[in-house]
């Protein structure tokens, strides 16, 4: 089996990191202002897949506390 079979379903970014070039792998958030997805990285710039950044501000509309966790 595939690892992204086993993988298949769950909500894991995506993206890849900076610097490592590894996939992300990091838990989905989804800003309840403006739907946008990704995960959130302890700084900007962590992920090409990233969507909240320190202190958990959106970083497409700039709404702070908004990241959901993506059921
Ligand atoms: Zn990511
Ligand atoms: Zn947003």
């Amino acid at each position: 089996m595939r690892y992204e079979e086993l993988t298949a379903g769950l909500q894991l970014c995506a993206g890849e990191r900076k610097g490592s070039r590894l996939t992300c792998r990091g838990s989905l958030f989804t800003c309840s202002t403006c739907g946008h997805q990704g995960c959130r990285q302890t700084h900007d710039d962590g992920c090409s897949s990233q969507a909240f950044s320190a202190g958990g501000r959106c970083l497409k509309c700039g709404a702070v506390n908004r990241a959901e966790n993506v059921a």
